[in-house]
């Protein structure tokens, strides 16, 4: 990595972050962070988790069993691309179960033992944080894998997998207007539905029987925000380029807005540092919050807005605040975690005076508030 020469090097977080430069041992694509015990792409870790515990024998190769695999050809032969993954070096044994992510994360705000932790299935983890000298304990690694585990799973994942059901091509015919905006609230929905499944596993909401999810659900929308300017600084969104949505975004927003927009990401992602952990632990921190709203002008708030908000939530909120600091200071030293904490602030309040001014551009369209009525009732089942 350049330019953080101030970021803490000790080789107990490597599995926590990105070295932008490796590539996948099985694909050759880029590699988002050693997975299994190799440096992989995001889609080969996956692969790997769906069916490394499947019986080998459910994939048969069709030609002679040494076929090549790169990232044109990975889908080609399941068979051969399982077969590579194990000879490069990917172990089964440290896929953490979806039972071990709960189990993990529920313990997050009553803290469990030490002994209790070392679950044999968390073993990557523990057995690099022995010699660890930060004040982050072995619960909070623990519950750190486990929330970049979720977020992979949940949000990362489910926004490939409906991409690439996407066709692009769709974006260059010159549908009609309807059509369009159709597919542009379909992309709303899409960014806002992997935050919500995001959030919803790692803090294990079930919002049939939970009363307190609608206290988060009103700020996961502001989340969805932050979550694509994430997406689109690591190598995720490299095959879903910001041109094509933006065509989209075109129809009903000012090129103002939208250069505002692209200036704000570009400031995030030169700002921000190349580490896979922090933003997960802002968005959970954020989700807690008593209400993030849009940064209207005084009279455009509503009492209502200002809700009473649950204790236990604030102290579920204090739990993963204080989870963030610890680990920024580790990351970053003291100094630099409050300079950066300041400007991810800075950078969020910016992110919601623009929100308000985008909300502002669609309430006062001609159609009388009919796209935001369309946009709330599919946003508002979840
Ligand atoms: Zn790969
Ligand atoms: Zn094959």
């Amino acid at each position: 990595m350049e330019n953080d020469s101030s970021y803490h090097s000790n080789s107990s977080i490597t599995c926590l972050m990105f070295d932008t430069r490796a590539l996948c041992v099985v694909c050759g694509a880029p590699a988002i962070g050693r997975n299994f015990d190799a440096y992989t792409c995001l889609s080969c870790k996956a692969f790997f988790r769906r069916n490394a515990y499947n019986d080998q024998v459910r994939f048969t190769c069709r030609s002679s069993s040494s076929c090549e695999i790169t990232t044109l050809t990975r889908r080609h032969c399941s068979a051969c691309r399982l077969n590579k993954c194990f000879r490069q070096g990917m172990k089964k044994e440290l896929i953490r179960s979806l039972v071990a992510i709960k189990q993990a994360t529920s313990g997050a705000i009553i803290r469990r033992s030490h002994r209790e932790s070392q679950s044999p299935l968390l073993t990557t983890i523990n057995h690099v944080v022995i010699d660890d000298q930060s004040v982050l304990s072995l619960d909070d690694w623990n519950l750190l894998s486990n929330i970049q585990n979720a977020y992979e799973e949940y949000c990362v994942e489910p926004f490939l997998a409906s991409h690439e059901r996407i066709s692009l091509i769709v974006t260059t015919q010159p549908y009609r207007t309807r059509i369009k905006l159709q597919r542009l609230i379909d992309l709303i929905k899409k960014y806002y539905l992997i935050v919500v499944s995001f959030i919803k596993h790692v803090l294990e909401f079930d919002p049939s029987t939970e009363h307190d999810y609608i206290y988060i659900q009103n700020n996961l929308r502001a989340l969805s925000l932050l979550n694509v300017s994430e997406l689109m600084k690591c190598n995720i969104l490299k095959h879903a380029p910001w041109e094509y949505d933006r065509c989209l975004f075109e129809l009903v927003l000012t090129e103002d807005i939208l250069q505002r927009f692209e200036q704000h990401l570009h400031i995030y992602q030169t700002t921000s540092p190349h580490d896979a952990v922090i933003i997960k632990l802002f968005l959970i921190s954020l989700a807690f919050s008593s209400r993030i709203y849009p940064i209207f002008g005084k009279d455009q708030y509503h009492s209502m807005d200002f809700y009473p908000f649950p204790q236990q939530l604030v102290s579920a909120q204090n739990y993963y605040i204080t989870l963030l600091w610890k680990y920024v200071i580790y990351r970053l030293g003291i100094h630099n975690a409050i300079i950066y904490s300041a400007r991810f602030i800075q950078h969020f309040l910016r992110q919601q005076m623009l929100d308000a001014d985008v909300l502002n551009i669609i309430n006062n369209r001609d159609d009388h508030g009919q796209l935001v009525a369309l946009i709330r009732s599919e946003l508002s089942d979840n």
